[in-house]
């Protein structure tokens, strides 16, 4: 029987230096793409004009590039597939899979505190699944922005994810098109991972709840469902997601108290349940032979980056 494909990517916003959380999760998913003889890609995710940092592809590149993380072809930048995006939004618009949202966020908090039966907390309630023909058009006439939502029809959704066991949700009407005219993450991320012919996405665990939607979307737009395995987070002391705040979180920050990328590769390869790494320097090739995805922790695990040095080894795990 063919072995399932392993072909995967690692998607970065530009959004500011990668931090050893970041690095952590992308050495993951290259490991599982190249142990299993896939094709690793990757993925600008910069369609946020708002959010963007010039010059941080470029360091992300280069930070990827010096852990060791090799890629196939060019890294797909994702606004330039617009014109995909727009396809499938057209798409599930034909299909009757679509409708206009005028709601403010304000709408949205007031709505998600009324009850809402088996949604889920900070699900869209559907305020504008019902708005008349002539409604939007006056409201568009109007001038009143509008984001576009699909009608998932709460649908259940339940997909195995390779780490984290079943991930099941009740998909809710998300956001496809932004009121901005931008095209949502759960839309464009779907489309592009179908046109790089990615099998398996690997992502960090704090993007596992948006797995349902996917999966969905993914169905209804016709597209082969990929495989998830999505890598538990790292945390500073204080148990929220790493951040600057936390300290020497960057390659660049580690490499100032004197860290090389080699030494950054063992650590992370420590932390991913990699064993032999201790005290070695192992090259990229010997940690894809060595990479068992079993063995991955199967909780997040709080670090405080100030302390690492070269000559020791990542923490203990502490589940939160
Ligand atoms: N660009 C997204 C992020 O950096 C990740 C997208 C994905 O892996 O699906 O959070």
């Amino acid at each position: 029987m063919a072995r399932p494909s392993t072909d995967g990517r690692y998607a970065p916003s530009p959004t500011g230096d990668l931090h050893i959380g970041n690095l952590r999760t992308a050495l993951a998913a290259w490991c599982m793409a190249r142990a299993g003889g896939g094709r690793f890609v990757l993925r600008i995710d910069d369609l946020d004009p708002d959010r963007l940092r010039p010059g941080s592809a470029e360091r992300q590149l280069a930070d990827l590039a010096a852990l060791g993380i090799d890629w196939d072809g060019e890294p797909l930048v994702q606004s330039s597939q617009r014109p995909h995006h727009e396809a499938a939004l057209e798409r599930l618009t034909g299909a009757g899979l679509t409708y206009p949202c005028f709601c403010t966020r304000a709408d949205i908090r007031a709505a998600a505190s009324a009850p809402h039966g088996a949604q889920a907390d900070g699900a869209y309630a559907g305020t504008c699944r019902h708005l008349s023909a002539d409604d939007v058009a006056q409201r568009i006439a109007g001038g009143a922005a509008h984001a576009v939502r699909v009608r998932a029809g709460s649908a259940e959704v339940s997909v195995e994810d390779q780490l984290l066991g079943t991930i099941s949700g009740v998909v809710d009407d998300f956001v496809v098109r932004r009121k901005d005219g931008v095209p949502a993450y759960n839309l464009a991320t779907v489309v592009d991972d179908a046109a790089q012919g990615v099998a398996q996405v690997v992502r960090g665990a704090d993007l596992a709840e948006t797995t349902p939607r996917q999966a969905w979307l993914a169905q209804q737009l016709g597209l082969a469902p990929v495989r998830y395995a999505h890598v538990p987070i790292v945390r500073g002391v204080d148990g929220s997601r790493l951040a600057k705040r936390h300290g020497a979180v960057t390659l660049a920050d580690l490499a100032q108290r004197g860290l090389t990328a080699a030494d950054v590769r063992r650590l992370l390869a420590e932390s991913l349940g990699i064993t032999g790494v201790r005290g070695a320097e192992p090259t990229p090739e010997a940690l894809v032979a060595a990479f068992d995805a079993d063995r991955v922790p199967r909780a997040d695990q709080m670090v405080d980056p100030v302390r690492f040095s070269s000559d020791v080894g990542w923490p203990d795990v502490q589940p939160l």
